[in-house]
């Protein structure tokens, strides 16, 4: 049986899970269609700074994710944020003291945390993966270009689950059945940098109502550039109802949103996007395990766990000590 193992997306879980298993001796492959590092914790780069659109911070509950994390630190590709942290009422303007605790963001930018786990693996970015077979007792990958590669002795499926069900569906169908209970909600994310500050007592502000779920003052993070960059996120149901909808008109709408929040005039905006993630954060994760793996194929990611950067760093660590358990 060849054991080389291909890892099909790199987020946060199929980085980790190829960064042990390459630890552990492994000989891994991954692949991820994205153009750079992150998956939902990527860094969009504009001619007006850095956007963390996706993930926001991070935090640690158990002693073996705090130990990655002392990794980070020490690595320099995480910091913790030790912004003002708080809660707002839309109908009544207050602002509320949210939980204590330390938020951890990757620094220069949230893809920092999955480009540092992938520094010695076999990366190729670009590679949407559209098809997996298996003949005999060896795997192979078909991309969407139209070309392959194959002699792979076991398979990680590192994907959101929707993703994953088409992907397993050929070679693991019970995984993929499984699988396929999994659902994500949506959240549009609007990316604004502004001529000046706004006005507003928080740098990172949970939205309790209306269209706005988080505020954040993205400028404000550890080790970023100057200026007065904001991320908008919609709640879960606005996203759902307006999930189709042009990104401008989408920018436009939250825009509006905010300036309700704020009252006073907005300063000038010198850049303005939206970007639609389509399966944010789990809506119904998979209860009772942290990955699937059966047959020599392995399934993780933060469907696994709560839609934290933490569970899909658990699922993907999880996923690779149980592959290295069953290759002896
Ligand atoms: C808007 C938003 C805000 C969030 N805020 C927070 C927060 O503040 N704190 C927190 O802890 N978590 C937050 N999360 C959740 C956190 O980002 C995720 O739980 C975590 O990043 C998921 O990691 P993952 O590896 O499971 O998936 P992903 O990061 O989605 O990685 C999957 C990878 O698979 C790739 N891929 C998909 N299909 C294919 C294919 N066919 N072929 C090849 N590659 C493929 C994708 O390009 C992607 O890189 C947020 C998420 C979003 C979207």
């Amino acid at each position: 049986m060849a054991e080389r193992i291909a890892i099909v997306g790199a987020g946060i879980a199929g980085a980790a899970c190829a960064r042990y298993l390459l630890e552990a001796g492994r000989e891994v492959s991954a692949f991820d269609k994205g153009r750079g590092a992150g998956g939902r914790t990527s860094t969009r780069r504009t001619d007006h700074g850095r956007f963390d659109h996706g993930a926001q911070y991070f935090t640690a509950r158990s002693e073996r994710f705090q130990a990655q994390v002392d990794d980070w630190l020490t690595a320099g590709a995480a910091a913790p944020w030790h912004g003002r942290f708080c809660k707002l009422d839309p109908a009544t303007g207050d602002l509320m003291a949210a939980p204590e605790g330390v938020r951890y963001v990757g620094t220069p930018g949230m893809n920092a945390l999955v480009k540092d786990l992938l520094v010695p693996v076999d990366t190729r970015f670009g590679a949407r993966v559209v098809g997996i077979e298996r003949a005999a007792d060896a795997f192979t990958l078909t991309f969407a270009d139209g070309t392959t590669t194959g002699g792979f002795g076991r398979i990680v499926v590192a994907t959101p689950a929707p993703q994953a069900v088409p992907l397993l569906s050929a070679v693991a169908p019970s995984l993929a059945a499984a699988v396929d209970g999994i659902a994500h909600s949506p959240c549009w994310a609007v990316m604004a940098s502004f001529s000046g500050d706004i006005q507003l007592a928080g740098d990172g502000i949970k939205v309790a109502g209306g269209p706005l779920d988080w505020l954040a003052r993205d400028s404000a993070k550890p080790q970023r550039t100057a200026g007065s960059r904001w991320v908008l996120h919609a709640t879960p149901a606005w996203s759902i109802e307006h999930l189709e909808r042009e990104p401008s008109d989408v920018a436009a709408r939250l825009l509006a949103a905010l300036q309700d929040l704020v009252g006073d005039d907005l300063p000038s905006v010198h850049h303005i996007a939206a970007h639609r993630w389509r399966f944010a954060r789990p809506s119904a994760p998979h209860l009772g395990s942290t990955y699937l793996l059966e047959t020599g194929v392995g399934v993780c990611g933060d469907g696994f766990g709560a839609g934290r950067v933490e569970a899909a760093w658990t699922s993907g660590r999880d996923l690779a000590s149980a592959l290295v358990a069953e290759l002896g």
